[in-house]
């Protein structure tokens, strides 16, 4: 007969994986539920604003590193460049990939049960079809190379993506150096590297406003909950916090990404920075756009009238993010 394990050695057992653990679980375990099961998330108006920032930014900074590619195909029309989704995820932005024509998409994330979703995905999309390659591989401390055959490393990308994923790196200099070696070993000159990572300086503005009496080192409303682990320790590297953002992320251990800190690290990787903005901003530039405004609607962050998806505490929470764009040089 199979044997039910313990509750009690689960327990451990989570405790012994680690953050890396955890962050892991956590994202394998949630279900794949479909675009109209979506529909009925109660913040379903943050996660479309979300999904349009990210279609803002690839258009804005991908599309002409894309078009610029020296990768073109023969005889297959539009099809343009090569793509990096680093932190893939399930594919929620495989139709957006589908969008810039590229010509080839390499994906990776260290939960295996995404990567299968974000295959399945690309197998399932209507319309002209891609090259795709899918695998499982912690981005933060194995090579890519690990995971693809050197003739699918052979041609540089033009674009690395890391969307709502790099803050993860940032545990220990170690990793961030593994994450930043992947994204630039393969990215041709003039490539850009676009990514999503939540806002350090205010999460640390939050922080410094908490009364020094109080017990509770958290911050957040009725749909998310930031909680640091501690007040005074600030490294550069793994300052921790958790992470709550209702029907998405259940209390996940996250690491303050210093922008600064950042930006001079990358430079080691020839990667430097060209844009960087908070969400708030990325809607006010861009929501009047000839492009991104009519976006704004068929992505279901505004209805018809103009009104928002999104009530306040959505709203705010929103601006947890910055999208930032770098060039390699
Ligand atoms: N990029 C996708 C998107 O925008 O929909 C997924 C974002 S999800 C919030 C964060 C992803 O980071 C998860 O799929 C998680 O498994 C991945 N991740 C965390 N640590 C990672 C690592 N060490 N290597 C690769 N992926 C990692």
């Amino acid at each position: 007969a199979s044997q039910e394990p313990d509750p009690v050695d689960i327990r451990s057992a989570k405790r012994h994986m680690g953050d890396v653990g955890v962050v892991v679980e956590h994202y394998n375990s949630r279900p794949e539920i479909g675009v109209v099961q979506r529909q009925d998330s109660p913040i379903i108006g943050l996660k479309n604003f979300n999904n349009w920032v990210k279609s803002v930014l690839i258009t804005r900074y991908a599309h002409p590193a894309l078009e610029t590619s020296a990768v073109r195909s023969e005889g297959r029309g539009r099809a343009r460049g090569k793509v990096l989704d680093m932190g893939c995820g399930k594919g929620g932005d495989i139709t957006k990939w589908a969008k810039a024509s590229v010509k080839e998409l390499l994906a990776a994330d260290i939960a295996a049960v995404s990567v299968n979703q974000a295959r399945n995905r690309w197998e399932g999309l209507r319309g002209p079809r891609f090259d795709a390659t899918f695998a499982a591989l912690d981005c933060y401390t194995e090579p890519l190379s690990k995971a693809f055959a050197p003739a699918k490393l052979a041609q540089p990308f033009d674009v690395v993506s890391m969307q709502f994923c790099m803050h993860y790196a940032f545990e220990s200099l170690q990793k961030a150096r593994c994450m930043l070696d992947n994204v630039s070993r393969y990215l041709r000159t003039g490539g850009v590297f676009i990514g999503t990572i939540p806002n350090s300086e205010l999460l640390l503005e939050h922080l410094d406003a908490i009364p020094p009496d109080s017990k509770d080192i958290s911050f957040g409303n009725s749909i998310y909950r930031i909680t640091f682990e501690s007040r005074d320790v600030r490294p550069m590297f793994g300052q921790k916090y958790w992470f709550f953002l209702k029907d998405a992320v259940e209390n996940v251990p996250e690491y303050i990404v210093r922008w600064d800190n950042f930006v001079q690290l990358a430079a080691e990787y020839g990667l430097h920075a060209i844009y960087k903005e908070e969400f708030h901003q990325v809607f006010s530039e861009n929501q009047d756009h000839h492009e991104f405004k009519p976006l704004l609607v068929r992505m279901k962050v505004v209805d018809n009238d103009g009104a928002s998806a999104m009530d306040e505490d959505q709203w705010e929470a929103a601006n947890i993010y910055i999208a930032f764009a770098f060039e390699k040089r």
